[in-house]
């Protein structure tokens, strides 16, 4: 059998368990909902790779193992500041701690596509909620080994949407709320940006089932930063299915 080309989706089973590792429950319940950082990863194609190197080593005799990262602050796991599409707003370390810690709840997208009004209408979505949105990118687009174009991503009239409900922070689980294909990035991100909403990318919610949960999402703290990597859990709350 010929060995997967880098383009393929076929998965090598090592990457599969990666992927899903970082998901398990820990004793008090909360899940890791964060992909690990390593080198090589995918990343938005014009933003930087991203690189972990071993500066000093034990193994080859330093007398500690330190390890340097090379990357852009929208790698894996992210949050996007206010400042990363309007100019002259805030930082990532002006965030708020209540946008990321707190009660949420995750949606489950079935169109394969699209976040869209239609869809969304049907869950009751009030102002000030935290939404975590599990579209067929988890874990689908994780496993890949490549940046994946046709990710489920959100409308402008859906981003808009949220931005007129005025939810306090919304995350999905690929790179960008908007597309890649389509050139949607700029119009979504505008939308919720200049609503005040706060945004967390790159989330794995393969484990997380629809329903009311705790959310802990905090991104390192980067002075002025358009954005900032991030470890975010949370935690299910009852089973109520949305
Ligand atoms: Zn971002």
């Amino acid at each position: 059998m010929a060995p997967p080309s880098r383009n393929s989706h076929t998965l090598k089973a090592s990457k599969v368990s990666r992927a899903s590792a970082s998901s398990k429950k820990s004793r008090n319940g909360f899940i890791d909902v964060s992909v690990a950082i390593r080198n090589g990863m995918p990343h938005w194609p014009d933003n930087p790779a991203i690189v972990v190197e071993r500066v000093m080593d034990l193994e080859k005799g330093h007398p500690a193992t330190v390890s340097k990262i090379s990357l852009g602050v929208h790698t894996g796991t992210h949050m996007d500041a206010p400042s990363h599409f309007l100019a002259g707003t805030s930082g990532i370390d002006k965030m708020p701690l209540d946008a990321t810690i707190g009660r949420a709840r995750v949606i489950k997208i079935r169109d394969p596509k699209l976040v869209r009004v239609k869809e969304l209408e049907k869950h009751r979505i009030r102002r000030g909620e935290r939404i975590l949105l599990r579209t067929r990118n988890s874990p689908r687009a994780w496993e890949a080994d490549h940046f994946v174009e046709d990710f489920v991503h959100l409308t402008p009239e859906a981003a808009q949407w949220f931005a007129d409900r005025g939810v306090r922070t919304l995350g999905v689980d690929y790179l960008s709320v908007g597309g890649f294909l389509d050139g949607s990035g700029e119009s979504v991100h505008h939308a919720l940006l200049k609503a005040g909403i706060w945004i967390i990318e790159g989330l794995n919610l393969s484990r997380v089932p629809p329903g009311p949960c705790e959310l802990v999402c905090l991104p390192l703290k980067l002075l002025d930063g358009d954005g900032a990597p991030a470890r975010a859990i949370v935690r299910t709350l009852g089973r109520r299915a949305t």
